[in-house]
């Protein structure tokens, strides 16, 4: 089959770590090389934003990344890309109804992708799936006044959970959300995201540590819904462990990074700096190596559409404490993979990560119990192969004659 998956942000090629690299970078990259796996034919469309970018790049992963013309050749956040999107819709037409590629199903990642999809689905005829990734009305509710998303935005994405052909929800939470904003729970397939068991396994080098202290690990974009400042706050209850973060600009600029400067002064003023190690951006490659170090990881977030370093840890061998929200209710069996705890509360993950650092049996079966969790239900083989089912039920149906533009 040929399948379009459209990343307006999120390239799969791009470095992680940075304000609006991440997961779905992640997910993008991961996804389209299984399902070429499975044998399909992907492209995934993501916006030019660098003029060195060549057209089109074949990825040793088999499949191709086309940089779409939309909006200027540099870096734009995210949330100022919404005028922009007509432009890659139109883009995206013209391609699938002139070019000799026109996709079976095209698979939007993000609102605005779901946006652009849908323009050139209509106008070709091709099927529509979206995964959102993340929720207007999730971000809106933790984030009040300084949610930067554009307005409209929970208006467009129930528009589009009703009009595409299938929405991929992530997790329970999630179905729930969608269901209070008025799209049909039966346009939903719960499919929730993979991890590289390649990449990510038990046995392999690790990053040295200090003789005699604990490591916690925490890893993610430098926002503050990522929680890292209650990590820092939770630590004086945690006496002698260190605490490594991992995420933000590379390795050689935290010091500049306004975010990590905070972080730094919060560790100072609650008298743990000496026990925080910054480590900045880390290629994925290498993050098992920072995984397998860690005694723990902690994945601290106020919310969380899905979360995939829980499961990169516990594909690892190593557990979980983390916060009850989202994806990561879903994927951390509290008590027997990981313990969960609520979001922003400093005291109860300080209490759960000194009893969980105290027990060493405890921590022994929980690994064993994440392994075997992350190998039968969350390998991205498994997701391509529901996804490959989804999309083979939405191009069987019937399709009305494509709109003339
Ligand atoms: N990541 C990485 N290097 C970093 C920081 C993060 O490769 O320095 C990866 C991490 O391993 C995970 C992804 O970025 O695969 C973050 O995904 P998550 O779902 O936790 O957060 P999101 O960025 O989607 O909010």
């Amino acid at each position: 089959m040929r399948i379009a998956m459209i990343s307006e942000h999120a390239s799969p090629l791009a470095v992680l770590g940075e304000e609006d690299a991440g997961g779905q970078n992640t997910h993008v990259a991961e996804l389209a090389a299984a399902l070429v796996g499975e044998g399909h034919d992907v492209r995934v469309y993501t916006r030019r934003d660098s003029a060195a970018l060549a057209d089109t790049v074949s990825t040793p992963d088999g499949y191709q990344v086309r940089h779409v013309p939309a909006g200027p050749t540099r870096r734009v956040p995210k949330d100022e890309l919404l005028p922009f999107m007509g432009e890659f819709g139109r883009w995206l037409a013209e391609q699938w109804r002139d070019g000799d590629w026109t996709p079976d199903v095209a698979h939007a990642h993000f609102w605005m992708s779901g946006l652009a999809t849908l323009h050139a689905g209509r106008r070709t005829g091709v099927p529509v799936v979206l995964t959102y990734h993340a929720l207007g009305t999730v971000k809106r509710r933790h984030q009040g006044a300084r949610d930067t998303s554009p307005p409209g935005r929970i208006g467009y994405e129930r528009t589009l959970g009703r009009a595409a052909d299938r929405v991929i929800v992530q997790c329970q939470d999630e179905v729930g959300e969608l269901v209070r904003l008025g799209v049909p729970r039966s346009r939903m397939a719960l499919v929730p995201s993979g991890v590289n068991l390649e990449m990510f396994r038990p046995d392999g080098p690790a990053e040295p540590r200090f003789a005699g202290r604990s490591r916690i690990l925490t890893v993610g974009r430098m926002v503050e819904r990522k929680g890292f400042p209650d990590v820092i706050r939770a630590l004086p209850a945690v006496p002698d462990a260190e605490c490594v973060v991992v995420g933000g600009p590379s390795a050689d600029l935290p010091p500049a990074d306004a975010f990590a400067r905070r972080l730094r002064t919060l560790a100072e003023s609650c008298g743990v700096a000496d026990r925080v190690r910054l480590v900045g951006a880390v290629p994925r490659e290498e993050m098992g190596r920072w995984y397998r170090s860690a005694d723990l990881l902690v994945a601290a977030p106020w919310y969380e559409p899905f979360g995939l370093t829980p499961l990169e840890a516990m594909a690892c061998g190593v557990p979980v404490v983390g916060t009850a929200v989202g994806g990561i209710a879903d994927t951390v069996v509290n008590g027997l993979t990981g313990d969960l705890v609520p979001p922003r509360d400093p005291r109860a993950l300080g209490l759960a990560i000194r009893r969980l650092l105290a027990d060493k049996v405890r921590r022994f079966a929980y690994a064993t119990a994440g392994l075997d969790r992350i190998r039968s239900s969350y390998s991205w083989k498994r997701a391509a192969e529901q996804l490959s089912a989804v999309y083979a039920a939405v191009t069987a149906v019937g399709r009305p004659t494509p709109a003339v533009v």
